[in-house]
């Protein structure tokens, strides 16, 4: 029987970890100058926690949960394999009391997150993501630090992207803003999940990808939710652009963008890029969410963060390969195996960047030789008779030279 990996989900080979630990790193040094740190989190958690935070009515919850079988002593609950790093950092800082353990609250996370998606490019079952948060600290100052962050991130990985910005306001902003959406699109043929976004969250809407043409369209001033924002939420949209404009910072305000997640309120953002399908073409995506850790705290705390596709922006960067010192150790004959295994080990020990590759028992010369030149080594070390004399033969596989080397000798002729 062949047995393949499942549908959505993939190995990463050992090129794509090559990109992926790069990104991974790029973003956890830049963060890293800002205070935040890092927080592991569980892969499995309650469903409850998710309904209760990205909503009842979001995708996620509704349709894209990879429930698991609990037969352990609290079966009663329902366990899903996490589909988002924020919920669950929300329910860590709730059970760990992070409100007095930390003083600065800027945590981040990096792993795999599981949705039950149609796979395709950019899009899969299990997928990466590295998100960051911050805690009681109010607009607009932690919106602009997110912002600075994203940027300095991508810029670092050259990404070119597109800042989409929006905000949608505060419960009673959207409260008069909703009564109009659902009076004016109605009449509109909707797909059956919008239909019921229509009764349950009309907002969420916009962030259909079905009924996106038709309601950009349909769309006008009356639809437009900047016209609807109160005071509050107005002067502190209109602080954070003149932040942007003062920093040179470029966006696109997109009045049509929503989150697909139930927790935002006011400022939100989208990155994207060109490089990929309109359909997954975000990069990394976040906002404020204030109002969230009041559904399990009892109490008003701050809160921002962002969260990082990293199976996307994999898709869209070259990285430079790096290039270690790659020596090949060979033995003419397999009585040298363990002087070869000291050399190794000596050089390993003394050179930061090494890598050596061998020695191998029972392979003829001349297969030892081809296998480290297809594996790129700069020098092949060849052990034989001149070991008694405590010399190797080096061959510079680029300069094609060779040469009989006293081992003391030896560090200097390869650095
Ligand atoms: P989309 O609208 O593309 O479905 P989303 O709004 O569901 O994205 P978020 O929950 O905000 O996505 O997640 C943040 C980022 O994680 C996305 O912008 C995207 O880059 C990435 N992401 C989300 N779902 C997937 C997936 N199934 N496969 C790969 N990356 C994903
Ligand atoms: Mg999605």
């Amino acid at each position: 029987m062949e047995i393949k990996s499942v549908r959505g989900v993939r190995d990463l080979l050992p090129h794509q970890v090559e990109k992926l630990r790069y990104i991974e790193k790029v973003c956890r040094e830049v963060v890293e100058k800002y205070g935040f740190v890092e927080i592991i989190l569980p892969t499995i958690e309650e469903f409850y926690l998710y309904q209760h935070s990205i909503g009842q009515t979001s995708d996620i919850v509704v349709k894209q949960m990879f429930e698991i079988v609990n037969r352990g002593e609290d079966s009663n609950k329902k366990l899903v394999l996490r589909p988002e790093g924020t919920a669950g950092v929300v329910r860590a800082f709730v059970e760990h009391n992070f409100k007095n353990k930390f003083p600065l609250k800027r945590f981040f996370y990096f792993g795999q997150m599981f949705r039950y998606e149609r796979p395709q490019k950019g899009r899969f079952r299990e997928f990466y993501q590295f998100g960051i948060e911050i805690f009681n600290e109010p607009q607009i100052a932690s919106d602009l630090v997110l912002i600075n962050i994203i940027n300095k991130i991508l810029t670092a990985l050259k990404v070119k992207y597109d800042l989409e910005i929006n905000s949608i306001g505060c419960k009673k902003c959207r409260e008069e803003f909703e009564k109009i959406l659902v009076k004016k699109l109605s009449s509109l043929k909707l797909c059956d999940v919008c239909k019921d976004r229509l009764n349950k969250n009309p907002l969420r809407i916009f962030d259909c990808k079905i009924d996106a043409e038709k309601l950009k369209e349909k769309f006008s001033d009356e639809l437009n939710i900047q016209n609807y924002l109160c005071n509050t939420c107005r002067n502190s949209f209109e602080r954070i652009l003149d932040a942007f404009n003062k920093q040179g910072i470029r966006y696109k305000i997109n009045p049509m963008l929503v989150r697909g997640l139930d927790y935002y309120n006011g400022f939100v953002f989208e990155y994207k890029t060109e490089l990929l399908d309109a359909a997954q073409n975000t990069l990394c995506a976040g906002g404020r969410y204030d109002g969230l850790l009041y559904r399990f705290l009892k109490e008003d705390v701050y809160a921002c963060g962002a969260a990082f596709g990293i199976d996307r922006i994999m898709e869209v960067i070259n990285i430079d390969k790096k290039e270690n010192l790659k020596v090949g150790i060979a033995v003419v004959d397999d009585k040298y195996l363990l002087d070869g295994f000291n050399i190794g080990e000596e050089l390993v020990n003394c050179f930061k960047d090494i890598v050596i590759v061998g020695p191998f028992s029972g392979k003829s010369l001349k297969s030892q030789l081809r296998l480290f030149n297809n594996e790129n080594c700069k020098y092949v070390l060849l052990i034989g008779d001149e070991i008694k004399e405590n010399k190797v033969v080096v061959k510079d596989f680029i300069n094609k030279i060779q040469q009989t080397v006293e081992m003391k000798k030896l560090k200097e002729i390869i650095l």
